[in-house]
């Protein structure tokens, strides 16, 4: 067995019971091989086992009351992963499914995510197993000041900067910014995502869809090709997703189908984002309306045959483990040229293994969605120096924070001995960063 084996053994063991987060840590501690093989130092220093070692995790009961009078308990979670280049950052998820396993592989990924964007951000990740669907305001509100009643004590603008995820977008963020300023009375950017009339920045809401849609276009600049064209679809209708359609449209693309968790439209003359804006973000509905609402589109039952859809380029924005083998193979079949992760891991290693043997340039969540979190970096950059900038200026960064993820990863890829490997690429340019500087900072 070597060293990454070994590390990887021990998790299992330590830690049952939690297979995404086995699933992340074997995905990119193989692709780090290279790297520990090159610097025998971090062994010794048992570098490994630490990194895959939260610095702190934190549990909690959130009591809240619904509109009926009636009581509910909920878990809340924060990981606090790595702090070695910066405050721990990262969004927070509402959603039934989260548990501890989920919230430590965000966390894992995010410490690399964040050290590829180039800033001084740390890793870490949060979230509840509340599930916002079909609760009021007041229900949303009740629940967040709770959860918030709890989190302050371990969070800061200097320790941990929490920011959105799944179920937690703008109006969540609100609610959750407002009961931290009402106990800890200070007005700081201890949260990013935030609205633009209480320190937020233009441009966070569209980040992370941009960033991907940036990242590929990277991607394909380099292989002489752009969206231009382009027959694309996008798994999710949420923030990712939405922004993501919105970019590639704007490039000359086609997107040809969204879903929801329910089912997904097919609209073979290309999706009118219009649309779909106003039944998810304004009626907060099902994507199934669309089909009821646009002449000619389609909608199917279930997620899963979304991936049946011939493309040129896939964009999987939803959430983890949503391109199977069997899915990776059908995308293949039907001549899928790029995919790229708008969410987190949402290719299992199978997926992966299918894509990159077809020769699909596949880039992963990592480098793929880093833009939601590199903007959240700016807008902890504008807080602390209480400015605030355009957003022709915010975008400007976001783009070329992408492109140099970009060329990082393939330049990793490349020095390592395995070009046009993404998913080794941002691992190893993610990971060479905080090794540096846990190594500088001793044995902690
Ligand atoms: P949203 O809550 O805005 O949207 C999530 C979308 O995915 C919705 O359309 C939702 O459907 C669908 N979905 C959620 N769970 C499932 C499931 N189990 N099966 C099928 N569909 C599902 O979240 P975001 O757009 O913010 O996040 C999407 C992904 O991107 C996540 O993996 C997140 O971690 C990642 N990400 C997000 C960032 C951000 O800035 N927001 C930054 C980096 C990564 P429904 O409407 O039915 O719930």
């Amino acid at each position: 067995m070597d060293y990454v084996e070994r590390v990887l053994d021990q998790l299992k063991r330590k830690n049952p019971n939690e297979p995404e987060f086995h699933q992340a840590a074997t995905e990119i501690l193989n692709g780090l091989r290279p790297v520990v093989e090159k610097h025998p130092e971090y062994e010794k220093a048992a570098l490994l086992e630490r990194f895959v070692e939260p610095e702190r995790v934190v549990l909690f009961r959130v009591p809240w009351v619904d509109d009926a009078g009636a009581v509910h308990v909920n878990k809340g979670y924060r990981v606090q992963f790595n702090s070695a280049i910066g405050p721990y950052k990262g969004g927070l998820r509402f959603h039934p499914s989260v548990n501890l396993s989920i919230i430590k592989f965000l966390g894992l990924e995010q410490i690399l995510k964040n050290s590829l964007t180039g800033l001084p951000i740390g890793g870490g990740k949060g979230g509840s197993d509340f599930d916002p669907k079909g609760r009021s305001d007041g229900e949303i509100m009740r629940f967040c000041q709770s959860f918030m009643t709890e989190l302050y004590r371990h969070i800061g603008q200097d320790t941990d900067v929490p920011a959105g995820d799944i179920g937690v977008g703008g109006r969540e963020i609100g609610f959750l910014f407002g009961q931290y300023k009402r106990i800890r009375n200070e007005h700081v950017g201890v949260l990013t995502g935030r609205g633009l009339t209480y320190g937020g920045s233009l441009v966070r809401t569209e980040a992370t869809g941009y960033g991907l849609v940036y990242i590929t276009e990277e991607a394909l600049k380099v292989r002489g090709d752009s969206f231009k064209g382009k027959t694309v679809v996008i798994s999710g209708s949420g923030n990712v997703a939405i922004y993501a359609c919105e970019k590639a449209q704007s490039l000359g693309a086609k997107v040809v189908a969204m879903y929801d968790s329910n089912g997904y439209i097919y609209d073979k003359a290309g999706i009118r984002l219009d649309v779909v804006k106003q039944i998810k973000e304004v009626e907060r509905a099902r994507i199934k309306e669309y089909a009821a609402r646009v002449k000619g589109a389609e909608y199917h039952e279930g997620c899963k045959g979304i991936w049946s859809v011939p493309c040129d380029i896939a964009l999987p924005c939803a959430t983890q483990n949503e391109i199977d083998g069997d899915s990776a193979r059908l995308l293949v079949k039907n001549g899928v040229k790029y995919v790229a992760e708008g969410a987190n891991m949402p290719t299992d290693l199978e997926g992966i293994s299918v894509f990159q043997k077809a020769g699909v340039v596949f880039l992963p969540a990592k480098a793929a969605n880093a833009g939601g979190v590199a903007t959240s970096a700016l807008e902890m950059a504008q807080s602390s120096g209480r400015l605030f900038w355009s957003f022709e200026e915010v975008d400007a960064k976001l783009k070329k924070i992408m492109v140099d993820i970009y060329h990082n990863m393939d330049k990793a890829a490349e020095e390592y001995g395995c070009a046009g490997d993404y998913v080794a690429g941002a691992n190893i340019a993610g990971f060479i960063k905080v090794a540096a500087a846990m190594m500088a900072q001793g044995v902690v």
